[in-house]
Formats: C-alpha cells, structure tokens, sequence
C-alpha cells in the first residue's frame, strides 16, 4: 500500500483539497497532471566550473520544488520576495508517466512519458548565504513561481538537441543537452535509488553555464530544439 494510513478513503475533508496542477501537452488537449518535482544540481561541467566545483568529483545530487512552484510557459510573474538577485536556469524536464524504484539505466528510459523546456528560477543570493552556512537550498530553490515549465511533448528526445536560453533576446546558455555529466536515465536509475518515482513526477535535469540575472521588466526564454518554448516575463 503507497500511502498506508495516508489517503483519505472515505473519510472527507476539513477544506477543499488544492487543485491538481498541470502542464499543458503539445498536440493534445488533455494535461499532465505534476505530482512533485526533482531537480539536479551541476550537471553540466562548465556550469559546475562557474560555481566553483570540480565537475568529475561528485555523483549526481537533487534538491526538490513543491508542484505548485509550477509555472506555465507564457506567464507574467511578479520579481520574487527576499532576492535581489533572481537568476534563469535553463534545463531540460523529464516527465515520468510510470513508476519505478531502483531501475537501472536500461530499465530508466521505460519511465518517462514525455519532455519540457524549463527555467528553475533561482534566488541566487539566498543560495549563496545557505551554501555558506551549510544549511538547505529550499528557500532559494523552492519559492513560489520557481519551475517555468512549457508544454509537455510526449516521446523521446534526441540527445544532440541544442538547448538556450535569452534574456530580453540576448543569448545567455547555450548548450547540447549531449553535454549533460548524468544523462537521463542514469539520473532517473540514481534518484529512483533514493525514492520512489510515480506517474506526474517531473525531473529538472540541471544547466549548462552561463546563469545570471532577470531584471524587472525583462522576459526571458528558454528553447530546446524539437520542444515548445518556456517563456516567463517578470515585472
Ligand atoms: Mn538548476
């Protein structure tokens, strides 16, 4: 039993259950409903060089967003609380449409149901001050508005997809998801080591170099090739 004493069966509510979240999918009307949302940090060694780490040193780590971070290509946000220094982060999402816990890498490709353009907005500011007191990232990685995500399309992706990222036009990243340390299946056979992977869960699979900063007022747009657009405005 998943959830042991945890569902609700027949018993009610005190207060209406939040709403389900959900992604838009391409060619298609009905909506990938998200469960929670893993990320990967440094999975790109000249990223990884940019924030100071050795690249070939570290197995791959995850840090997490709640569902309701997500935020729907094409949006308007307001610039966050407590930052003065919001930063994109361009990265390709897996979004797992079956379960799995301990696969392997070849077992891995069977749990994914389709791909995403994303921008895991960062408060880089607040992720510098937790780094240097060792304390937790959720606060510079998990606020509100923090998972810019497009429309999901069903399938595979081919691997030498060039991924980008512009800030009001300018080129900021500019990668091949190739590039990538971890690829995708020996990230998803890593983290489903860690927990168990269900349908809606979705994966941010960290950024090539080249983060920095959204201004108010500036829009910013990450592509990778063959998926729609995540598109975010912040004012
Ligand atoms: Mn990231």
């Amino acid at each position: 039993m998943l959830h042991d004493g945890a569902v609700t069966g027949m018993a009610g509510l005190v207060f209406a259950a939040p709403p389900t979240i959900s992604l838009a999918v391409a060619g298609q009307e009905e909506r990938f409903p998200v469960r929670r949302i893993f990320c990967v940090g440094r999975n790109y060694a000249d990223h990884a060089r940019e924030m100071g780490h050795d690249p070939e040193a570290e197995p791959p780590f995850f840090f997490t967003k709640p569902a309701d971070a997500v935020v729907a290509s094409g949006s308007v946000i307001a610039y966050p609380s407590a930052t003065a220094d919001l930063h994109h982060e361009a990265e390709l999402v897996v979004a797992i449409g079956r379960g799995g816990f301990m696969v392997s890498e070849r077992e891995a490709e069977a749990l994914i149901w389709g791909h995403a353009a994303g921008n895991d907005l960062t408060r880089r500011d607040l992720q510098a001050a937790a780094k240097a007191a060792r304390r937790p990232w959720d606060m510079a990685k998990g606020f509100d508005r923090s998972a810019v995500i497009g429309a999901i399309r069903p399938g595979p992706i081919d691997s030498s997809a060039v991924i980008r990222c512009s800030v009001n036009g300018t080129m900021r990243q500019e990668a091949r998801l190739s590039d990538m340390i971890w690829s995708v299946p020996s990230i998803l056979a890593h983290l489903s080591r860690l927990v168990a992977l269900h349908p809606g869960d979705l994966v941010m699979t960290g950024t090539p170099a080249g983060v920095g900063p959204i201004a108010q007022g500036q829009s910013c747009t990450v592509t990778i090739d063959g998926l729609e657009p995540a598109t975010v405005r912040v004012t």
